[in-house]
């Protein structure tokens, strides 16, 4: 078995290679996606280095929060967030990744504590109009990304994606294609824009290569869930 610091050092290195590749050489962050892992595996990985942790749930995020708040830590929600739990989430996250109507964005900017400063925001996209997913339409981009510019305890950051499974290799790097464009878009219009959260364990060196800033990876860097 690698050690979490080797694993670490491993994937940091492939997002280094990957981005030096895309003309990005230091354009690119990692997240640690640490749902279901414990605040010890956590603290393990912060004291090789890494600073952005990702997690699934509310409950599940605040708890580690409080227990590594020592730590100086950054905490990401990436998952599918219910309206009555924007509260907790605005209070205990830096990010949320998965704002997807207007209702999230109300309650995350009413709920933003003032002494913190204003929560990041990315919108997450339902790039592939599957029916079982969370994210908006690219079509409701813009007026989702305009209300969330307007909302003065937030600010927009990007986008977000988690492209359908795809079985061949062409069919992933189009997904991440429209992403690109779609987030250029928005860049575009918003100039403080500057995060496209898209590849995971599986794609990320192409995910990077198709122009992903941030990568969100669990496994490859903690093993399988269980
Ligand atoms: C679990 C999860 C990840 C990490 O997936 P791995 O395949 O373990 O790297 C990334 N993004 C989201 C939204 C997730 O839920």
């Amino acid at each position: 078995m690698e050690k979490p610091h080797q694993t670490l050092h491993g994937v940091l290195q492939t997002i280094e290679n990957a981005a030096k590749l895309a003309g990005r050489p230091d354009g690119v962050k990692l997240l640690a996606v640490s749902k279901t892992r414990s605040a010890a595996e956590v603290a393990v990985l912060a004291a090789a280095g890494q600073r952005a942790f990702g997690e699934n749930y509310v409950q599940e995020g605040l708890a580690k929060a409080r227990e590594l708040a020592g730590l100086g830590l950054e905490w990401h929600l990436i998952g599918h967030l219910q309206s009555n739990k924007a509260r907790e989430a605005a209070q205990a996250f830096d990010w949320v990744q998965s704002v997807d109507r207007a209702k999230l964005v109300k309650a995350l900017d009413q709920a933003r504590p003032a002494d913190r400063p204003p929560l990041n925001v990315l919108i997450q996209v339902n790039i592939d109009d599957e029916a079982s997913k969370s994210g908006c339409a690219p079509a409701e981009v813009p007026a989702l990304a305009g209300a969330v510019a307007a909302a003065p305890r937030l600010r927009l950051r990007g986008l977000m994606a988690i492209p359908a499974p795809a079985p061949d290799e062409a069919a992933r790097r189009d997904a991440f294609r429209r992403l690109r464009q779609l987030y250029d878009q928005l860049a575009a219009s918003h100039p403080g824009v500057d995060t496209l959260s898209m590849g995971m364990s599986d794609d990320y060196p192409l995910a990077i290569a198709e122009g992903a800033t941030l990568v969100r990876i669990g496994t490859a860097l903690f093993g399988p869930r269980g």
